[in-house]
């Protein structure tokens, strides 16, 4: 089976601090792969090694076989690699279809900021922007967003902002999808939602995600494979039941 994600050793230091310490591990095509951990053992860390946010101090990260080490992260984001953030990263003055567009954006001809101009002279330009406006409202379907879709980011409810940022995620038509704790700050409801969500996506799209998730009851149900980190280490890496029973998981986790 063909590999969608890659980090060989990767090693990322801060100072004296080694935040994520030589981590190998290999995500298939196809797998919803979690990271679990205390805070503070790295888990955004790496997420923002493989994004190319933060360069590596060590090691490699390969993205459908090519290795994108050292590369910036629009340049990462081109080759195929979304993701959401840990603290909501959305444009608060504009609209949940804004927030989508700018998703499609990557694959824009055109400028983003000329769309208006485009529209008007009804050129090619025009005509993928009713593709990326079918794209975009494919996701407000599939994600319920259609009351929602014409307000500001900013007046939504907060479990709503954080489906938007999924959204707009993917907007871009990743291959490989990153989300750093998409249940955070969600109630009961929106967490099943969410399950939900991340199981549709993986059945409409060709599509890898990573799954940073304290939630651990919604780690077990999503995951094929579970890593657990504690001090920027790999504990272990396996199937769901077998994770969550290792000793050193069971001490990281009661203290
Ligand atoms: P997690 O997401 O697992 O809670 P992080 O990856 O955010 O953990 O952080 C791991 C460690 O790296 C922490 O000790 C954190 O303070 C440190 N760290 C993360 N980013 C930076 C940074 N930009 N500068 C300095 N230290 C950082
Ligand atoms: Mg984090």
């Amino acid at each position: 089976m063909s590999i969608a994600l890659a980090l060989k050793r990767v090693t990322k230091r801060f100072g004296g601090l080694i935040a994520t310490d030589d981590i190998s591990v290999e995500v298939k095509k196809g797998e919803i792969f979690s990271i679990i951990g205390p805070n503070g053992a790295g888990k955004s860390t790496l997420f923002n090694c493989i994004s190319g946010l933060y360069k590596v101090s060590q090691g490699s990260v390969w993205l459908n076989g090519e290795e994108i080490t050292g590369a910036n992260p629009h340049a990462i984001a081109r080759k195929g690699l979304s993701r959401t953030f840990q603290n909501l990263e959305l444009f608060s003055k504009m609209t949940t279809m804004e927030n989508l567009m700018l998703g499609r954006h990557l694959y824009m001809k055109t400028n983003f900021w000329n769309l208006p101009t485009m529209l008007w002279e009804k050129g090619p330009a025009a005509k993928d922007e009713i593709k990326h406006r079918e794209k975009v409202e494919q996701i407000i379907d599939l994600l319920d967003l259609q009351s929602v879709r014409n307000r500001y980011t900013s007046q939504l409810p907060y479990g709503q902002q954080k489906i938007v940022e999924l959204g707009r995620a993917l907007a871009a038509e990743p291959s490989v999808l990153l989300l750093d704790e998409p249940a955070a700050g969600l109630n009961l409801e929106e967490k099943d939602e969410l399950v939900f969500w991340i199981n549709d996506i993986r059945r409409l799209f060709d599509i890898t995600i990573l799954v940073i998730e304290h939630n651990m009851g919604l780690v077990t149900s999503i995951s094929d494979r579970i890593m657990a980190l504690n001090f920027g280490r790999s504990i272990v890496t396996g199937k769901p039941e077998a994770v969550i029973k290792h000793p050193e998981v069971v001490k990281a986790y009661l203290g």
